[in-house]
């Protein structure tokens, strides 16, 4: 379809729906005028029309085809459309049908969708159309495809965060979709975690500075009012304890105390609702052996009533179906979908059928589950399409001139910078200078998949015929760099490792061998790993590869995975490595930056990196954590630790000083200052991560806990001197009875080493 015809359907599809009701601005929760709109359109609908709105289905449903084996390329098929909007009344649809699309085609797509609604359905309610843009608007072919949330973890610089949340949000409006399941919220304190790349890392306190930021990014500065239509509703998820899988299997139990719910798995979401989130998605996944998708205790108590979460909240796909056929908690589908709607879910992704929107009427209809349930979950659907701006502008606005933009994807590539961590430099392998001769294999150094994970373009983000070919492979961009001295060979064509197409001459005569492994990406089920080592080709590759190198060649890893899988047996091979996370388009590109020093290394690890795989401690482990076999404290011993990162410049951390303030509002304060200087002659950055330890506790402490950082651009031999304020809230903790306290007492200051203790208050 052209251009021009899919503008001419935005067009016509906004003046059919100008006669609903104009949006003006005010606070998020709090503008009168929808209410007023809402209550007008509750008081005409049908249970039908209402349970409808609740009715969320996948693309494939109507489309030409069988669900998941559409005809390509993919259509609307006009009865099935019919069916979903004028039968079932459905409100919401969402998906991709298996694979990404152009702008004009996601237009064609959702301006049927939304057509039909204006023109068939009684009340004209436009359809709220819900799509996965993680880390970038994936499913838009063309779009700007930023690293994933691990990776943007590991910038610690939540502007580049919000920044890459505002690009991804205006991609994913420009293909007419106003609803992003994005960020993800879930901790990742298992990096056996099948979605751990999908997370800010393992640090509660990083996922809600990050959450927070990407939150603003998605919804706009309007966050407190209306998201314009350059700008998506935000869906934090998945509400609550996801990642706390006991055997980091996906959709596996939790087990988790109140005090870890509260104190690890919390405040991310409570971060986001403070910044107006508007909706949330619910964990698929049972907390000590209630599944969260029926227990109120987790969905009202404490998301609504504790938390304050105003906003909309949908099932994750299938849950209600599985709380019958997984779960087991419900004889039947009716019994479920019972459970999940009066556990206080608002929207079920049901989503390839309408038994969920049949059975609920009945139970209405019964007299099991009242209107008035039902109209409060209808009313919260309404008023996020009015947020929206969607009554009015289905499809957003005419043009988004910016799609694409070089500036968005120069900022793709200054986060892939800000990110990718040098882990190891000995030998100062690096920088390097360009023109000697590399020797460059490996599974991920002619793989665009493995730069950019799932959620590309497809799922599972491994379909190669989505690649953007434009886009550079990591030996792609070090042979435009270094020139015609790389060198590489076929030992790793079709994804395995074969001996025989190794080329032992190149690897004699390298100067420098770079070897690129990791992980094939995956994510949600086909990601469960029985065993977090690097797999076992790979591992004999590198053994290979050792044992031909000349003595005294620098060999270099390359980790490009989706999450930190084990190389204590290789890594003493290695003089230097670098860990990608999954960069995106322009991570190759970024790493020969600043492989070449042009710019120098600046990202830090958003989790520990384990050495055995048994011991998959976090850094704010328990001190009986760290007790050894020989009674000493050396149990707690990572590949590397949290905040682990080198640059090339060296930064002195002097003159640390504690101040007890007494701020405005007549609390106490604690003002944390310190030097810090770039000792090198070039610019450099450096993250200042401040943790605080409890020394004693009622509840055991952590050794320590982040509590603030601040990352920062020095000039050569720049000294500042930064300061950060804490309050009461940064020392409490939660507390025997689930609830957060503060117990006066001593507390030790740490930050670059430095360290000092303080009596409070
Ligand atoms: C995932 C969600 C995702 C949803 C829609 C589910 O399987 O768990 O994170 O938003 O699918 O694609």
């Amino acid at each position: 379809m052209s251009n021009s015809k899919s503008f001419f359907i935005v067009l016509v599809l906004q003046l059919t729906c100008m006669w609903t009701w104009g949006q003006s601005n005010g606070a998020l929760w709090n503008n009168q005028g929808w209410k007023d709109s809402v209550e007008m359109w509750l008081s005409q609908m049908t249970i039908e029309e209402k349970v409808g709105q609740m009715t969320q289905i996948n693309l494939d449903v109507v489309c030409e085809g069988e669900i998941y084996k559409l005809i390509e390329p993919h259509h609307i098929d006009p009865n099935k459309l019919r069916k979903a909007i004028v039968d079932w009344h459905v409100g919401s649809v969402l998906n991709c049908g298996g694979h990404a699309y152009t702008r004009d085609h996601w237009h064609q797509l959702i301006g049927a969708i939304q057509q039909e609604v204006q023109s068939q359905s009684r009340l004209k309610i436009p359809v709220l159309y819900g799509i996965d843009a993680i880390h970038g608007a994936n499913y838009v072919l063309g779009s700007t495809l930023f690293p994933q949330q691990l990776g943007q973890a590991a910038t610690f610089n939540p502007s580049l965060v919000r920044n890459a949340a505002s690009i991804t949000a205006y991609e994913t409006r420009a293909a007419g979709m106003p609803w992003n399941f994005s960020p993800v919220l879930d901790v990742g304190r298992n990096p056996l975690w099948s979605r751990f790349f999908e997370t800010y890392g393992e640090d509660p306190y990083v996922c809600s500075t990050m959450g927070r930021a990407a939150v603003e990014g998605y919804q706009g500065v309007f966050g407190k009012g209306n998201i314009d239509d350059e700008h998506v509703a935000a869906c934090m998820k998945h509400f609550l304890g996801y990642s706390g899988a006991r055997s980091g299997k996906d959709r596996t139990p939790a087990i988790l105390s109140d005090i870890e719910l509260r104190e690890i798995y919390r405040p991310s979401f409570q971060a986001a609702i403070d910044a107006g989130a508007a909706s949330v998605m619910i964990n698929s996944g049972e907390i000590n052996g209630i599944p969260v998708h029926a227990n109120p205790k987790i969905l009202v108590e404490l998301l609504r009533d504790e938390m304050g979460f105003k906003g909309m909240a949908v099932t994750d796909w299938e849950d209600i179906i599985k709380l019958e056929k997984n779960h087991r908690v419900a004889n039947d589908l009716k019994e479920a979908v019972y459970l999940a709607v009066m556990a206080g879910i608002d929207m079920c992704m049901v989503p390839n059928d309408f038994d969920f929107t049949r059975l609920l009427i009945e139970l209405v209809k019964e007299g099991k589950i009242s209107s008035e349930r039902i109209n409060e979950s209808v009313r919260r659907i309404l008023y996020m399409k009015y947020q929206l701006g969607i009554m009015t502008h289905p499809l957003g606005k005419l043009d988004y001139p910016n799609f694409g933009c070089d500036d968005f994807q120069k900022t793709a590539l200054k986060t892939a910078l800000s990110s990718i961590t040098l882990l190891k430099n000995e030998k100062n392998v690096f920088p390097l200078k360009a023109g000697g001769r590399l020797y460059v294999a490996g599974p991920a150094a002619s793989s665009m998949s493995m730069l950019n994970g799932a959620w590309t373009r497809t799922w599972q983000g491994t379909d190669p015929q989505w690649d953007d070919n434009s886009k550079n492979t990591l030996l792609e961009a070090l042979t435009t760099w270094n020139g015609p001295q790389t060198k590489t060979d076929k030992s790793w064509e079709g994804g395995h490792w074969n001996p025989k197409s190794i080329n032992k001459k190149e690897i004699k005569k390298a100067e420098v061998i770079v070897l690129c492994l990791g992980e094939t990406p995956s994510t949600e089920k086909p990601g469960d790993i029985d065993d977090l080592t690097l797999d076992h080709e790979q591992l004999e590759f590198v053994h290979f590869v050792q044992e031909l190198r000349k003595e005294g060649k620098p060999m270099v890893l390359v980790l490009a995975e989706n999450r930190p899988r084990l190389i204590a047996q290789i890594e003493p091979f290695f003089d230097a490595i670098w860990m990608m996370y999954q960069p995106g388009d322009y991570g190759a590109d970024a790493l020969v930056k600043l492989m070449s020093g042009e710019v120098y290394p600046s990202g830090r690890l958003p989790f520990t990196y384990p050495k055995h795989p048994h011991t998959l401690l976090t850094y704010d482990h328990k001190y009986t954590e760290t007790l050894d076999p020989q009674f000493g404290n050396n149990a707690y011993q990572p590949q590397w630790p949290f905040g682990h990162g080198l640059s090339y410049a060296t930064f002195q951390y002097s003159n640390l000083n504690l101040e007890k303030k007494i701020n405005g509002n007549g609390n106490w304060e604690i003002e944390v200052s310190m030097k810090i200087k770039n000792d090198s002659a070039h610019e450099a950055e450096e993250t200042t991560l401040l943790y605080v330890q409890d020394r004693v506790a009622s509840v055991t402490p952590h050794v320590k806990r982040l509590k603030r950082f601040q990352k920062l651009t020095y000039s050569p031999k720049e000294e500042k001197e930064i300061k950060f304020y804490l309050n009461q809230k940064d020392f409490e903790f939660i507390g025997k009875d689930a609830m957060p306290v503060f117990e006066p007492g001593e507390f030790r200051i740490m930050v670059g080493g430095q360290e000092l203790n303080i009596l409070l208050p």
